[in-house]
């Protein structure tokens, strides 16, 4: 069995070294390189059959010195303490880059959704939130939706902690979990936002480079969320999707792929095998795919000793969390790859989740344009600081990213002080 990769050591060897480029001061570091809380509820759940089955739920609660803690929900089959960790670790620096007032925590189940049905999940969701009751919050912890959790179940997260307290009080709560339905308390333009960040990010760097998009190709790895509406907004700038891989399998066209219609097709298959007027290629063969940018928006550590060699991009723009390890990133700066590290490039969902959060606690509606245009702002304003460090340091862009936060958050520290 090879050895497995512990997503954790991977944030914990980055934040490391940024620290030391940055000379970050040796108390603030101890306090930052653990999480503050870590919460394990083990909660039970009727099937369809009637049968009760027990699950294992996660939230971990990084740090909330600049806000409240916030981040998503996983349901994967994968999920654990570890990489649970890894996760509200990057929402802290996350928030801290794209100055909104968050702190990071991350959380999920460790199942597999795809095995159970539309009732059964609705009961799993509720009886998670149940279960996780105050350690989560309107003004504490404010969850959000990640890999394979949507806006429906944000929905019933919500309805099912709205249940606990009592009427009077309900509808002062709509701000404990971000990413719902419009129709339910969302905000437009949440659903595409963090394939809206990487696309602003991605043409940013365009810019910042002469580089043409309407002459460009690109890959996605991942046709989820971010996956398939960066595919969306990138193809709307021009460029040519011409390789895409997901759960099921790797698609190339080197006349382009409509990204549009792969999102409906797989909104009804579940995923990309079957899509008609592509070429299947073999997963093994998907990185070596030539383009110009490639978006990885599944998993974590898919760039790594092993795989990253065969990239032939100029730049990889990180859709996904984590999805480039420390060898990866080593082998991306030795090929001269550029990277838009994850903590900028994916923050489109947590500063629409802001705005949204925002929205509830005004009672008002934002539309999409007031919506987008404040995303670039905060999205640009995090890319244009993270390109001053990595001037200022001379280091990579994902080391200047973390020197954006840990700065930001140092100073936090430094005016407050820590009790007693
Ligand atoms: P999603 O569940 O909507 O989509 C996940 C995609 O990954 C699917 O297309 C799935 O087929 C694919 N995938 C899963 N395993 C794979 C594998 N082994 N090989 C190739 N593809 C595989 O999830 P999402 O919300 O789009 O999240 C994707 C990534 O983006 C995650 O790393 C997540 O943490 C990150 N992210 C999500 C958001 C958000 O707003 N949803 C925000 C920031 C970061």
């Amino acid at each position: 069995m090879p050895e497995k990769k512990s997503v954790y050591q991977n944030v914990i060897r980055q934040f490391n070294h940024a620290a030391e480029v940055m000379n970050l001061d040796p108390d603030v570091k101890e306090i930052l390189s653990k999480p503050m809380n870590e919460i394990i509820v083990n909660f039970p759940v009727k099937m369809d059959d009637g049968r009760i089955e027990m699950f294992t739920g996660y939230r971990v609660q990084h740090n909330n010195t600049l806000g409240p803690f916030k981040g998503g929900l996983r349901f994967h089959p994968n999920v654990n303490i570890d990489e649970v960790r890894a996760l509200a670790t990057w929402m802290t620096w996350k928030s801290a880059i794209a100055d909104i007032p968050y702190g990071g925590a991350k959380g999920g189940i460790q199942i597999d959704p795809r095995k159970y049905s539309q009732s059964e999940l609705e009961r799993i969701s509720r009886r998670f939130a149940f279960a996780l009751g105050s350690n989560i919050g309107p003004e504490y912890d404010i969850p959000a939706p990640d890999v394979n959790t949507n806006g429906q179940i944000m929905a019933w997260i919500l309805d099912t902690y709205q249940s606990t307290f009592p009427p009077q009080v309900r509808n002062t709560l709509l701000h404990v979990v971000t990413g719902k339905p419009v129709e339910a308390g969302g905000s437009i333009g949440r659903n595409k936002a963090t394939g809206q960040g990487v696309c602003y990010c991605v043409e940013q760097w365009a810019k910042d480079h002469d580089f043409d998009l309407k002459k460009a190709t690109f890959m996605v790895q991942g046709f989820g969320n971010v996956g398939s509406w960066a595919a969306r907004l990138i193809a709307e700038k021009g460029a040519k999707l011409i390789a895409v891989q997901d759960h099921t399998g790797s698609i190339y066209c080197k006349d382009g792929i409509d990204a549009e219609k792969l999102a409906d097709y797989v909104a009804e298959h579940r995923g990309i095998k079957g899509f008609p007027g592509v070429e299947e290629i073999k997963n093994e063969d998907f990185l070596s795919t030539e383009a110009d940018i490639f978006v990885p928006a599944a998993l974590e550590n898919q760039l790594t000793a092993e795989t990253t060699g065969k990239l032939k991009v100029k730049l990889v723009a990180e859709g996904a969390n984590g999805p480039t390890d420390p060898d990866g990133d080593r082998i991306l700066q030795e090929k001269g790859i550029d990277l838009i590290p994850d903590v900028l490039c994916n923050a489109g969902g947590v500063i629409v989740s802001y705005f949204e959060w925002l929205q509830n606690k005004r009672s008002e509606f934002w539309d999409l344009e007031e919506v987008d245009s404040k995303l670039y702002k905060k999205i640009i304003g995090g890319y244009k600081r993270v390109k001053e460090a990595a001037e200022k340091y001379k280091v990579d862009s994902r080391t200047a990213a973390y020197i954006v936060a840990l700065s930001r958050i140092l100073v936090v520290y430094k005016e407050r002080g820590i009790f007693p």
